[in-house]
């Protein structure tokens, strides 16, 4: 396909981002081009957007950036007769090596050759994108754009929320940021009862109580671990997920879960973080579990039927919905700024 398309480059090593016009590129062997008719910003993507520590360590611009994504196959490139023109797909944003030791024993989430859209190569905050077809992942005609772009950062959630029994368990989540939203909508559907939050933004304990969240705490002005205590009749919660990166809300949730339980960490913490290790971890024989990325391909269908179901409430944490880019400045900086749970562009107006 020919012609020009609106993208949002990372054009500079320096903070912000740049709308720009550029051309669309040409699917290469193995690759399909989309037409992009929903992408979501990831944490990931404002890093980039910030120029941090690790963007500058790992980004080369120009590049476009962005890998959250949905849309429709308009054309396929050589070498690809498994995807199809008005094929309607997402994609997993990782692509693995096929070959390293991870990935030949079936734990592709660790492949030691991963590379990144929007962090490796041109991402997908465009009018058109390029897309691997061993990433794309096929959706249902009916499943809306933003939901299926959705897709990806809920197979964080998933991950985390499901690496072990939850029905009917008692769960605290620390940090309702868009990913702790997104594991409070898993956890609910998944029948724990009752999901106890720590949030210090009073906005996002809005969206945590809009998303059904049982009980809400402030950590900061609260005593998270009494008040856990208080909810389960003195016994502590069954599984802690932890969700914010915050050290303090690693060890509130260590003190908050009971001996035996669960834990399951998807938030990344400064480098050194002093735990009580003895005390908190092995005295009280817990579970614990580190989360990366997405088991592929398990967790994208139990991410799928789950949306297909119903029963994920995922209307509150879509807080911003752009068409366009034009905007996308004022985007980043409410994210920055935390007011926000998950921010969706439509590329196209219509
Ligand atoms: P975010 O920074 O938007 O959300 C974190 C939330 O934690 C915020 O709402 C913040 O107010 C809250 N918080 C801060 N201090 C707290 C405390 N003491 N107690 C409870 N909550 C507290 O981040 P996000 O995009 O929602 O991502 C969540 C975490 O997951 C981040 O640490 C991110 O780096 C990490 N992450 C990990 C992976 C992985 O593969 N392991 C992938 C993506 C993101
Ligand atoms: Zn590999």
């Amino acid at each position: 396909m020919d012609g020009k398309m609106m993208a949002i480059m990372k054009a500079k090593p320096a903070y912000g981002a740049e709308l720009v016009e550029v051309d669309i590129p040409k699917p290469g062997p193995g690759e399909v081009l989309i037409k992009v008719l929903a992408t979501t910003i990831c944490g990931t993507d404002l890093h980039i957007y910030e120029w941090n520590e690790w963007a500058q360590s790992r980004i080369k611009p120009p590049q476009i950036m962005g890998h959250e994504v949905a849309g429709e196959v308009v054309e396929v490139g050589p070498g690809v007769d498994d995807l199809h023109v008005g094929d309607y797909i997402s994609a997993e944003t990782h692509i693995v090596c096929g070959k390293c030791y991870q990935c030949r024993t079936g734990n592709y989430h660790v492949c030691q050759n991963t590379k990144i859209f929007g962090v490796d190569m041109d991402g997908v905050f465009a009018e058109y994108a390029i897309v691997p077809a061993q990433n794309a992942w096929k959706n249902p005609k009916g499943m809306p754009p933003e939901y299926a772009s959705l897709q990806e950062p809920l197979g964080n959630a998933v991950d985390t929320v499901l690496a072990g029994p939850i029905a009917g368990k008692s769960t605290l989540i620390t940090g309702a940021g868009p990913l702790g939203l997104l594991g409070i909508a898993v956890a609910k559907a998944s029948g724990a009862y009752p999901v106890i939050v720590s949030e210090p933004s009073e906005f996002r304990r809005k969206l945590a109580e809009k998303v059904g969240a049982d009980y809400i705490i402030n950590p900061f002005e609260e005593d998270v671990v009494k008040e856990v205590r208080d909810i389960t009749d003195g016994n502590g919660v069954d599984v802690f997920l932890e969700f914010s990166g915050a050290p303090k809300a690693l060890e509130q949730g260590l003190q908050a879960v009971t001996p035996g339980g669960r834990v399951s960490l998807l938030g990344l913490f400064p480098r050194d973080v002093t735990i009580d290790f003895n005390n908190l971890i092995i005295f009280k024989a817990l579970e614990v579990h580190g989360i990366t990325g997405r088991h592929l391909w398990n967790t994208w269908y139990t991410v799928s039927r789950l949306i297909q179901s119903g029963r994920l409430n995922l209307e509150p944490v879509l807080t911003h919905r752009y068409k366009g880019f034009d905007r996308f400045e004022e985007a980043f900086e409410l994210m920055r700024a935390g007011k926000t749970g998950k921010v969706v562009f439509f590329p196209h107006r219509s």
